[in-house]
């Protein structure tokens, strides 16, 4: 009789925590399709399972395809693991990742390395063929230098060619130097004086390719449909009249064949301008545009435009594919110094914002993508959440040192992104 009883009691338990459990997961957001995750190292690894635990799980039941790359994983299984990664991303189309330690010499022997293994966004960038957007996340209290940006600018740098896959050549006396242009198929040839040196001096030559450079363009018209933000595009096609001319005239034809109607349907425009005037422009303009560049403009404005805007810490980034898959990550590195007093027991002050803000990225694409408004909300509802705890005073160590607002809090890395989880849960109630 009694064991009858305790059989009893039993189902009636189970049944009850299933209905808790069930109960727990209606009030999740669901997903349809999985996303891409991507971990990484050293604190960012901390504080991605930080967001996960705080502003993730307790909200969304997370449906995600986990990749490990962090640095002894990717040791482990000869860097295939990066590779099954950006393969899943073409596969789900939309990825968020955590930053990973790029090894050096140094870190083949503190991971006791068995190669030293390519940089992992240089693989995936490779196998998605796209072009990374960086996007400084605009708050108040953490004002950019330039007083007019009200709204952040985005930079989009092609990532090929030009001076990074340049030859050169030091000539040290009198000589000429030709270009020489031979086909293929021997029909045809050309040869052009690049200079007749008299003297000492340096000489450079540099490529690109169509296929690249209209993979490129394709990108950042698409990107600037997904965000609805007008496109410039720049160059100095008025002194390099073949080559840089040509850049120009690969997405003038884009756009007129393919984009000029849905950017019309969109309400947005695309802009193109010599890249001294875009620079005069950008330092008068309120933001709230892309702007495309070249290899070497986009290396050096990059730089500028994101420590303009305040920290590296508060820029996002996302590697975007013309075939439309989407990646996710922030736009600085694993934050080591931080780690290792992580990992001697002190208190660290990191901020995640880019890290919640790949999140964010990701999160709102897949549910464009699927049709899923909740996501789309719940995206939305974080990102004004961190920004909102920030504006109220609370934020990390890097932001109290450059912020304007009086009487900033300064909070360990924890203790941050519990105070972004108390705003989500009040605006979600
Ligand atoms: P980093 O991780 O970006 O950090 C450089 C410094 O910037 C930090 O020491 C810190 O300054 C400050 N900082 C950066 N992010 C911060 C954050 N979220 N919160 C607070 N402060 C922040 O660059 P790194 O030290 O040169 O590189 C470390 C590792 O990251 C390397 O192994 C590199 O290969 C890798 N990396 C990866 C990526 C990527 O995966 N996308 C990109 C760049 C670098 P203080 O020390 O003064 O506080
Ligand atoms: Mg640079």
């Amino acid at each position: 009789m009694e064991l009858c009883q305790w059989i009893i009691d039993e189902y009636r338990n189970k049944d009850k925590n299933e209905q808790k459990e069930n109960d727990a997961k209606m009030d999740k957001i669901q997903m349809t399709t999985p996303l891409v995750e991507m971990d990484g190292d050293e604190m960012t690894r901390i504080l991605w399972q930080y967001i996960k635990d705080e502003l993730i799980y307790p909200f969304v039941d997370l449906k995600s395809e986990y990749y490990d790359l962090g640095l002894k994983h990717r040791d482990e299984t000869d860097d295939q693991v990066t590779k099954d990664a950006s393969e899943a991303t073409k596969k789900y189309k939309v990825a968020v990742k955590c930053a990973t330690i790029t090894p050096n010499a140094a870190r083949v022997e503190e991971y006791g390395l068995k190669e030293m293994w390519k940089s992992p966004n240089g693989t995936i960038r490779a196998i998605l063929d796209g072009t990374v957007f960086r996007t400084p996340i605009v708050v108040k209290g953490i004002e950019p230098v330039v007083r007019n940006w009200k709204k952040p600018i985005t930079i989009a740098r092609h990532a090929y060619g030009d001076v990074y896959r340049n030859v050169e050549m030091r000539i040290d006396k009198p000589g000429t130097v030709k270009l020489v242009y031979n086909s293929t198929d021997g029909t045809k040839s050309q040869t052009i004086l690049v200079h007749k040196f008299e003297g000492p001096g340096v000489v450079q030559g540099q490529h690109n390719l169509d296929d690249s450079i209209e993979s490129f363009a394709r990108s950042c018209f698409e990107y600037a449909l997904s965000e609805k933000k007008d496109l410039w595009f720049s160059t100095k096609d008025t002194i390099s009249k073949i080559y840089d001319h040509h850049f120009k005239d690969v997405f003038a034809d884009l756009y007129e064949n393919e984009y000029k109607e849905k950017f019309e349907a969109a309400g947005i425009e695309y802009f193109y301008t010599l890249i001294d005037d875009a620079v005069a422009r950008i330092m008068k303009a309120e933001g709230g545009f892309i702007w495309a560049t070249k290899n070497y403009d986009g290396d050096v404005m990059s730089d500028m435009i994101s420590s303009a805007f305040g920290s590296l810490a508060m820029m996002t980034s996302v590697l975007v594919s013309p075939h439309g898959y989407y990646e996710y990550e922030a736009a600085h590195g694993t934050v080591q110094r931080h780690y290792y007093k992580y990992l001697a027991g002190e208190e660290t002050s990191t901020n995640s914002v880019a890290t919640i803000f790949a999140w964010t990225g990701a999160l709102r694409k897949r549910g464009e993508l699927d049709g899923n408004s909740d996501l789309v909300t719940f995206a939305g509802q974080l990102e004004k959440a961190t920004i909102d705890t920030i504006e109220s005073g609370i934020m990390t160590g890097d932001l109290v040192r450059i912020t304007s607002l009086e009487n900033p809090k300064k909070v360990n890395s924890l203790e941050f992104i519990q105070a972004i989880r108390a705003e989500l849960e009040k605006a979600r109630q």
